[in-house]
């Protein structure tokens, strides 16, 4: 029979180039990803014979073999799954379709990271870390002909056809002369007792005319909590998340009455490598009693809980129930109310609870929670009682923490938002506030700006931003001159002097007690949008005009005090338009602006420098 020859595509070749000098270590993983995509195949399978049922589901017993032949060298793993034809065996074994593969190919150059190759949809190719060669036998299921495959993991492989009896895979390994003890039972039990003893499918070792069982294969779900340890939920955590840490938090629970289902969930305690993905789906595993469906129904979490990893069981769903027919399904929609509900509670509980927990928690997945307080309304009171904050004197505060701390006669909650929080820290509209002890959010993440802009209250206080409206502040202690009426009308003819020449630059001018340090600020004016998020807007091209901003005064600085007096002495002194243009300048930098017109700004500056002044 003929047999053809294909090239692996370049990724493929320089993966299989460091895959086959990974370190003696970690060659034990190559068991687990064989066993997994078996599993995976014969997941398909029953799926495949559930939904369309002119696929003969033959009565088979779905079941994992391991075959190992010291007189050969040889390790066989068989499976009754759903097979490969040419096509697929070409597109499946001979490339990597998987984005994101080529980075992690890079990464894996200092050979550490063979771990998580079944992270990547690269976990085949493990199976060169221990064969020099590998022979594939497959017949799909539906289809009469089989297919042989083989390569030596070098450059390229090679398919012919062949003759299989039933469908399914059947995998040859010809080990190395250093992987001799895959042979051994001890290390072959050894290793799906790490990695593989939650799959639900029986996996046996084959001796002679006798089958050891090597796995539980009960699924770990319907298990009662108190026989399963820690270990176990571990193992299986990292088995169903493709993960090498330990979980962050375990939620296992049975939904019974109404609807009937099973979840057992996990928080990772380190970042998933896709959390970011614009695509922001969840990857938990939907099965309909207990027979895998998919994992990819975006209906099951809502994006912002996409950080947790495990596997939902209904007992309600029918199952032949098409991924199409999942969108919408009522069922599905009792089902994700009951696990946010749940895990949110779970979340409050830890964070009370073991606060250091839930703030490692928090940096990890904090952001991600965060979209929810625009994205749930129903839910915001929970999220909100979740988050933590970084303010101008504490960290890792919560909203309650902050109400807590809230000086008398504060009504409310405020906040300033920004790139960093070193900028923040600097911001002139801060001065006020922190002579004053009162405590201000520092928000950085972009995603602050969007939940604070739909959403205006907690426990009965308004956010309100520093930067926006009047600072209403209350009198600071060191604050006593109080104005004489001839002060004040004074201090109106000057405000009113500088308004009319920054005429179309700003909205108003006025004093406040926001500053102490710096002579000026910009502010947005109550009810206008927040300075931050009109940035933001415009940088996403939601937004085009400007609206103007108010320029804010420091009575009690000098620069203020004795532009003040020189108004008092000569209204028409051209100097004043001259600082009045400046100190609006000085405004914009101090917030890290640009000044509008650089050389004019450069002309005044030096003038006043000189003592002189600009011809008006
Ligand atoms: P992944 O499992 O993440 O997709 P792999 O490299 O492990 O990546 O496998 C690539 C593909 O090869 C699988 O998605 C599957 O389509 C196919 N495959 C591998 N092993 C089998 C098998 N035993 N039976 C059927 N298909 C298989
Ligand atoms: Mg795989």
């Amino acid at each position: 029979m003929k047999e053809e020859q294909f090239q692996f595509q370049a990724e493929v070749t320089k993966l299989l180039n460091i895959v086959t000098h990974a370190l003696y270590s970690d060659r034990d993983v190559f068991l687990r990803e064989l066993i997994s995509n078996a599993a995976d195949a014969c997941d398909k399978r029953r799926y495949l014979t559930l939904t369309n049922p002119e696929i003969q589901g033959s009565s088979d017993t779905y079941k994992i073999t391991l075959r190992p032949d010291p007189s050969l060298t040889t390790l066989t793993l068989t499976d009754n799954g759903i097979g490969m034809n040419r096509d697929e065996l070409i597109t499946n074994l001979g490339t990597i379709a998987h984005s994101g593969t080529s980075s992690f190919i890079d990464k894996l150059k200092d050979k550490s990271d063979v771990n998580l190759i079944g992270q990547f949809g690269v976990g085949f190719y493990s199976a060169f870390m221990v064969a020099s060669k590998v022979v594939l036998i497959t017949r799909k299921a539906g289809e009469e002909q089989a297919w042989r495959w083989s390569s030596e993991g070098l450059g390229s492989y090679e398919i012919s056809e062949t003759t299989k009896e039933t469908c399914g895979t059947e995998i040859t390994l010809y080990l190395k002369e250093d992987a001799k003890d895959y042979l051994e039972e001890s290390r072959l039990s050894h290793i799906v007792k790490t990695y593989s003893d939650h799959i639900s499918i029986p996996i046996v070792l084959q001796k002679g005319q006798d089958e050891v069982s090597l796995n539980t294969a009960s699924a770990l779900w319907t298990r009662p909590k108190n026989e399963i340890s820690a270990e176990t939920y571990r193992d299986f955590y990292r088995q169903v998340a493709y993960a090498f840490d330990d979980p962050a938090l375990t939620i296992h629970f049975k939904a019974e009455g109404m609807i009937e289902y099973a979840a057992l969930l996990f928080v990772p305690s380190a970042r998933p490598l896709d959390l970011f993905n614009p695509e922001r789906a969840n990857k938990l595993k939907l099965h309909v009693k207990k027979v895998f469906i998919t994992d990819n129904c975006q209906d099951l979490l809502p994006s912002y809980l996409r950080f947790l990893r495990g596997v939902v069981d209904s007992e309600d769903l029918p199952l032949n129930i098409s991924r199409e027919m999942l969108q919408k399904n009522p069922v599905l929609t009792k089902i994700r109310a009951g696990l946010v509900k749940k895990i949110l509670e779970e979340l409050v509980d830890l964070a009370s609870t073991k606060p250091e927990a839930y703030a490692s928690l928090w940096s990890n997945f904090g952001l991600v929670l965060k979209e929810g307080l625009y994205e749930d309304d129903q839910y915001r009171p929970q999220l909100l009682e979740l988050c933590r904050f970084t303010t101008s004197t504490h960290s890792l505060v919560s909203l309650k923490d902050y109400i807590g701390r809230m000086k008398e006669g504060q009504e409310a909650i405020y906040y300033i938002s920004g790139e960093t929080e070193e900028s923040l820290r600097h911001s002139p509209q801060l001065e006020g506030f922190e002579n004053r002890g009162i405590e201000v959010l520092l928000l950085t993440d972009p995603v602050d700006d969007f939940w604070l802009s739909s959403l205006n209250e907690f426990q009965g206080k308004s956010f309100k931003s520093v930067t926006q409206g009047t600072a209403d502040l209350p009198q600071a202690t060191d604050d006593k001159n109080t104005k004489s009426p001839e002060d004040s009308a004074q201090e109106e003819t000057l405000l009113a002097f500088m308004k009319k020449t920054l005429e179309g630059k700003v909205k108003d001018v006025r004093m406040t007690n926001r500053l102490s340090k710096s002579p000026v600020c910009l502010v947005a004016d109550e009810g206008d949008i927040d300075l931050r998020l009109e940035k933001l807007l415009k940088q996403h091209g939601r937004l085009t005009t400007q609206s103007l901003r108010v320029l804010e005064l420091n009575p009690h600085h000098p620069l203020i005090n004795g532009m003040g007096k020189d108004f008092q002495a000569n209204q028409q002194d051209p100097k004043l338009v001259t600082m009045a243009s400046l100190l609006f300048d000085l405004a914009k930098i101090s917030q890290g602006e640009h000044v509008d017109d650089t050389q004019d700004f450069t002309e005044k500056f030096s003038s006043i420098l000189m003592g002189g002044t600009l011809a008006a």
